[in-house]
């Protein structure tokens, strides 16, 4: 017995038209022998209308992603999984009108478990043992992405985009041949096609590129769905949804480095907006100061990525700049504020139009040259650099938000990745 995961996206089932095409290529992958699980988001534009709600419920303005304090999140979870819910409810009818036998699954009666994190939850266990001989009896079982249980019992959503993460996860606990993400994308670009145009679908891509991509900003899958598929070895599949069965639809395949004949120096460039930048300056220079900075800003639960620390122009004195997403800047400053007294800094600033430009690809191992044709082109057009981190299959720049399209195009073009 075989078993097929496929995972479909909120724009993939926005309307019941796109649920009535969703159920004709779920009924297509059907075969003797083959188990499907089908898991899918709620449809486009409903989770931001739950959020929306849950936000003004607790007397909170703006349309952030999370409510603030902790005081509500258990609650906003029971808010935002439900769009989900709707969604299986509406694949099982599509499919039985069809002829296909299938019933929604609701995370519960799985049951798919998670730790206690309200709004970031982590899934630990999935049971497939009622779940997997009901699949394999050939009913299709349709399952709400982005949510599990905790362990109090109480509903948890995974954060934004989670539902890739689902689809990875139930793909890993069945045992599946592969877990086939459909989008509104026929798979994933050397950079977001929505904002170059010549952009180009890859046929491949490595786990460990993807892993960098998406978590440079490239929102075609969440991070942790793959970092999960990496750690799982599940292969992934990413093409559209938009395609009906039996058309030409080869997506790209998320895979692992041994099976990526030609290895590019760099396959994608990524961006995002979500950035602030943080500076302090005049802080003592002496042992512990990080420690001190960081191991609060850690304990405060804000994720810091870039760090920049130099010399001051007075004696004794540094000055440390960081990044972190963008809505905990008030509150990284806030936490700085606080420790003032420890770490002696002068000065903080708080600087919010700032954006990251990546480029990524497994072949910058073992080539030079990779960071100057970046710098060069930057400069090339008048674009000045706030910060640079690297790793060994990627390079980060910090830039004026307002010039983050110019930039990713002008990398798209310099890396020789623009379609002819
Ligand atoms: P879904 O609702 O199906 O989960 P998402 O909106 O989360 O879809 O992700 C698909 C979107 O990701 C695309 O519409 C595209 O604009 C964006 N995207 C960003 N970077 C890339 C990339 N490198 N390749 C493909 N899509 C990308
Ligand atoms: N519906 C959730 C969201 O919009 C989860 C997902 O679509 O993956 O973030
Ligand atoms: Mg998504």
């Amino acid at each position: 017995m075989s078993r097929l995961v496929m995972k479909f996206g909120g724009t993939s089932v926005g309307d019941v038209e796109r649920i009535a095409r969703v159920a004709r290529i779920v009924a297509a992958e059907r075969k003797a022998g083959r188990g499907i699980a089908v898991v899918v988001s709620a449809m486009s534009g409903e989770t931001d209308r739950l959020v929306g709600l849950a936000r003004a419920a607790a007397g909170e303005g703006g349309n952030g992603a999370v409510i603030a304090g902790k005081e509500f999140d258990d609650e906003y979870d029971v808010i935002v999984s439900s769009g989900e819910q709707v969604t299986t409810g509406l694949l099982a009818i599509a499919l039985r009108r069809i002829g296909v036998p299938a019933r929604s699954w609701q995370n519960w009666q799985i049951p798919i478990r998670s730790d206690a994190t309200h709004s970031k939850a982590r899934i630990d266990s999935i049971s497939e043992s009622a779940l997997g001989p009901a699949m394999d009896a050939g009913e299709v079982a349709i399952i709400p992405g982005f949510q599990a249980i905790g362990p109090d019992n109480r509903e948890t959503t995974l954060g934004r985009g989670g539902s890739d993460t689902s689809a990875v996860a139930v793909a890993a606990a069945l045992g599946a041949e592969r877990c086939d993400i459909y989008t509104d994308v026929d798979g994933v670009y050397t950079t977001d096609p929505r904002i170059v145009a010549k952009a180009q679908r890859l046929e491949k891509i490595s786990y460990e590129e993807m892993l960098e991509m998406a978590s440079l900003g490239a929102k075609v899958l969440q991070t942790r769905s793959v970092e999960l598929a990496f750690a799982q070895r599940v292969p992934v599949r990413v093409l559209s949804s938009f395609v009906e069965p039996g058309q030409p639809n080869p997506g790209t395949l998320v895979c692992s480095e041994e099976e990526i004949v030609e290895k590019q120096v760099v396959s994608g460039v990524a961006y995002s907006r979500d950035e602030a930048k943080v500076t302090l300056l005049g802080v003592e220079d002496h042992p512990g100061v990080a420690a001190e900075i960081f191991g609060r800003l850690a304990e405060a639960s804000i994720n810091v990525d870039m760090i920049v620390q130099s010399e001051a122009r007075q004696p004794g004195r540094q000055n440390i700049l960081f990044t972190c997403p963008d809505r905990e800047a008030p509150r990284a400053a806030e936490t700085i504020e606080a420790a003032k007294g420890k770490i002696g800094v002068e000065e903080i600033h708080i600087r919010r139009d700032v954006a990251k430009v990546s480029v990524i690809g497994i072949g910058m191992r073992s080539q030079v040259g990779v960071a100057r044709t970046m710098f060069a082109a930057l400069a090339q057009k008048g674009i000045n650099i706030e910060a640079i981190a690297t790793s060994e299959i990627k390079i980060s720049v910090l830039i004026d938000a307002a010039y983050t399209e110019l930039a990713v195009r002008a990398l798209h073009t310099a890396y020789g990745l623009d379609a002819a």
